[in-house]
């Protein structure tokens, strides 16, 4: 049934509850970064692998050195030198200390490293002014990760760090989820394709590659379904091309004009609409529907209500096909710069700008919000988020700002 004119949480819940995880694939941990890991990945074994030094220095029992200080120092004959690397049979026994450097296993018998800058040593001999606490300066066994423990649980995106920690751990292949394929198609008599020549009534399709990156940034696959004119018969000649990615996005033609027919020939060809119309601003027009798997986003024309619709709704479908239901992104509050009106009506997404200064965040509405106005979307890092009840802000009150950029 097609739902109308309903809340940004509704329409959002109604789109994650249509999508499906995409299946596996294995690949390898250097070419991993950006995927999401598609089950648990669980630790094979500790890290470190073994107590080791975490200082240049000696490995001492604490108990030898009680009782150590300036006015009478205590000296350890030195019986071993470990580096990283070299394992050492030696133990440490009363009387005794060993020469270690970072990184080196710890030897046996002892259970603290006096680092080097305090301690007064030739060959032979290490004298030492002062008690040590027992385990200073050791990287206990597993105290980065433990063997079993899970490091990445399943839908998690490979960053540097990740693909650090996999290598560490000598895992050098990852199940990932397959990356969505995402259709894009354009859709106006306007249109042309980027690079040929312009004349009077026509538009460069800017849209498809604003979306198409947006895609990509997002770990999806676009293609490219380029440009289709104003009538039923242009539009649904890309059904069969669609149907076959995970995702369709179309721009325009999804208003209540006469030349708006984007839902009406997916329509024809079998594809369910759920949601048309969502109390948001801008993007009011966005579409929803489905075709077995595939699901079909209709988004408005403007290029930042496209931009916008992407972010709050494509891009949560996009994710969770691959595991990761947490696409929330950050939001918290900020001090408006400005005074802000809007009607008791839709969820406003205002482009805006935020910053620190002398450790407060401030957030600086952009001055134009047309939803034809791209350069705004560029200089902004942030929305303002009014809510639909929201009228009247002033500057220095607290707005919600979900950030879209670093
Ligand atoms: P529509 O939703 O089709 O009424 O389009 C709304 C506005 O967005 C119109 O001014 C269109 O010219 C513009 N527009 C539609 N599609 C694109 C596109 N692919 N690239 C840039 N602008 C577009
Ligand atoms: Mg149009």
């Amino acid at each position: 049934m097609l739902k109308t004119y309903i809340p940004i949480t509704e329409a959002k819940e109604i789109i994650l509850s249509n999508v499906k995880e995409l299946p596996a694939e294995s690949i390898t941990t250097t070419e991993s970064y950006g995927r999401h890991v598609s089950e648990d990945i669980v630790s094979p074994f500790n890290l470190p692998a073994s107590d080791n030094s975490a200082m240049d220095g000696f490995a001492v029992s604490s108990n030898e050195l009680l009782g150590a200080s300036k006015d009478s120092p205590i000296t350890l004959k030195i019986i071993d030198e470990i580096y990283a690397g070299k394992s050492s049979e030696v133990t440490v026994t009363k009387g005794t200390c060993v020469r270690i450097f970072t990184g080196a296993k710890m030897p046996k018998g002892a259970d603290a490293v006096v680092r080097q800058e305090d301690v007064k040593y030739d060959n032979n001999n290490a004298t030492f002014f002062s008690p040590v606490e027992k385990g200073t300066d050791i990287r206990e066994a597993g105290d980065d990760v433990k063997k079993g423990q899970i490091i990445l649980t399943k839908g998690t995106k490979i960053t540097p760090a990740a693909i650090g920690l996999l290598a560490a751990l000598n895992i050098h292949s990852v199940k990932v989820f397959k990356r969505p394929k995402v259709y894009i198609l354009a859709t106006g008599n306007e249109l042309i394709e980027l690079g040929k020549q312009l004349s009077p009534n026509k538009i460069v399709n800017s849209n498809s590659y604003a979306l198409s990156t947006m895609v990509m940034e997002n770990g999806g696959v676009p293609i490219y379904g380029g440009i289709a004119t104003d009538s039923e018969e242009t539009i649904m000649a890309h059904f069969e091309k669609a149907k076959e990615a995970d995702i369709v996005i179309t721009t325009g033609g999804v208003s209540v004009g006469e030349y708006d027919l984007v839902k009406d020939s997916f329509a024809k060809k079998g594809v369910e609409w759920l949601f048309w119309k969502v109390k948001i601003r801008p993007g009011q027009p966005v579409a929803f529907g489905r075709y077995n798997s595939t699901l079909f986003f209709g988004l408005p024309g403007n290029p930042v209500s496209a931009m916008v619709t992407f972010d709050q709704f494509v891009r949560p479908a996009i994710l969770k096909m691959m595991g990761n239901e947490k696409a929330e992104r950050m939001r918290f509050f900020a001090i408006s710069t400005d005074d802000i009106k809007k009607k008791q009506d839709r969820t406003h997404f205002l482009r805006a700008r935020l910053f620190s200064s002398e450790g407060e965040l401030y957030v600086e509405v952009k001055k134009n919000q047309s939803s034809a106005a791209i350069s705004t979307m560029l200089d902004a890092n942030c929305y303002i988020i009014l809510e639909e009840n929201k009228t009247k802000i002033k500057k220095g009150d607290k707005v919600l700002v979900e950030v879209f950029k670093i």
